[in-house]
């Protein structure tokens, strides 16, 4: 038995990215424990969504979930001024938060922690900011880091499609997301575990419920038979550092 802890930038991140692994890893009798670095909230705290990540948890059979403490830095051309009660990710010192991290896996003797790939994933400056973190704190507790990732060669073909057929996206389809299939080290078959990954999705009801693109593709997955859903979502992809 070992304990893994993952690292994730916003409630929600956690199900779609790792939810399968970590239901996987807590039905092999393994402690699970989740840091998020925000509470994905822009403005002035409020427990909203980590009620939220915290049931999500629970789902997943996740034993402990910590907030770093900080505030959402929005994904967007303006990186707005802090909120009154505390700094957003993306200002925060790598160091000051990776000593944080470091701390918690040394606390909970922790394996293997779980981050993000080097471009953090679609490139939200809240993920790349999880990347360095969870780098450093791996160096400073001599802990092996897996990073989350996905292919990104299928996602570049829908991105040549967007472009060919000029529909419009509101960021850069060019922008480069995620890994390449050659960098990928571990990929996981959680279909097994499609059942309990839809429902901790579901739980996140401010981000189901909400307007926007976003919220849509979430409503869409959260009503999927779950079948299709596992299909979908019921692989999980990892680069090892170094
Ligand atoms: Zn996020």
């Amino acid at each position: 038995m070992t304990t893994i802890v993952a690292f994730h930038a916003h409630p929600d991140d956690e199900v779609l990215m790792t939810g399968g692994t970590l239901a996987r890893a807590s039905a092999d009798g393994h402690r699970v424990v989740i840091v998020v670095a925000t509470d994905g909230i822009m403005g002035p705290s409020e427990p909203r969504r980590m009620d939220e990540l915290r049931a999500s948890a629970a789902i997943l059979g996740v034993h402990r979930v910590v907030h770093l403490g900080y505030a959402d830095s929005g994904h967007g051309p303006i990186l707005y001024p802090d909120p009154p009660d505390r700094t957003r990710f993306a200002r925060a010192s790598v160091d000051e938060a990776a000593s944080r991290l470091a701390e918690i896996l040394r606390e909970e003797q922790a394996s293997v922690l779980l981050s993000y790939d080097a471009n953090g994933g679609y490139g939200h400056r809240d993920h790349v900011r999880v990347h360095e973190v969870g780098a450093r704190a791996g160096e400073l507790a001599g802990v092996r880091v897996l990073e989350a990732t996905m292919p990104r060669e299928p996602l570049v073909r829908v991105q040549r499609l967007v472009r060919l057929l000029r529909i419009p996206v509101r960021y850069d389809p060019d922008v480069v997301v995620y890994s390449p299939r050659s960098a990928i080290t571990h990929r996981f078959d959680v279909r097994r575990f499609a059942r309990q990954k839809q429902a901790a999705l579901a739980v996140h009801h401010s981000q189901v419920s909400g307007n926007g693109r976003p919220a849509t593709i979430m409503r869409v997955l959260v009503k999927l038979p779950v079948p299709l859903f596992g299909i979908l979502l019921g692989r999980e992809w990892f680069v090892l550092r170094g």
